[in-house]
Order: C-alpha cells, then structure tokens, then sequence
C-alpha cells in the first residue's frame, strides 16, 4: 500500500484526507482512510468527490476531481 499526500477529496466517514492505496491504483480497487480506516472503492470514492467539488462550487467539478486523482494518485510510494 501506498500513501497519498493531502487529497482535496475528504473522507466520508470522518473528513480525513489522507488514504492508503494499491499500486497502480484502479477504479474497482480499494482505498483506505489513513486515520478511521474506512475502506471505500476508488470508483465511489470519486463519486463523493464530485459531490464535495459541486459544494464549493467548482463548474468542472468533475474534470476538476479527476485531475487531482490523477495527480495524487501517480507517483506516491
Ligand atoms: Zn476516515
């Protein structure tokens, strides 16, 4: 498992932001939160990252979110 830096996506569970992931990280693979352990499906949680873009208002919310997916979740080790 590999560490993300601070995600702009928090939590569902507890508004953490920082989680625990596979290499080569797929939509179907399983993340989990670094301080309740709350495992939850890259898939879903991109979903809970659209919401939380759409609450601050971002029009490109979702291009927005997979950006930073892309760049959160490539080159941490
Ligand atoms: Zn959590």
């Amino acid at each position: 498992m590999t560490k993300t830096d601070h995600t702009e996506i928090q939590c569902p569970q507890c508004g953490h932001n920082e989680f625990e992931h596979p290499e080569n990280l797929q939509d179907n693979d399983f993340v989990k939160c670094n301080s309740c352990y709350f495992e939850i499906m890259l898939a879903d949680l991109k979903e809970v990252g659209f919401e939380q873009a759409k609450d601050v208002a971002i029009p490109e919310a979702q291009a927005e979110v997979e950006k930073i997916f892309k760049n959160l979740f490539k080159g941490f080790k």
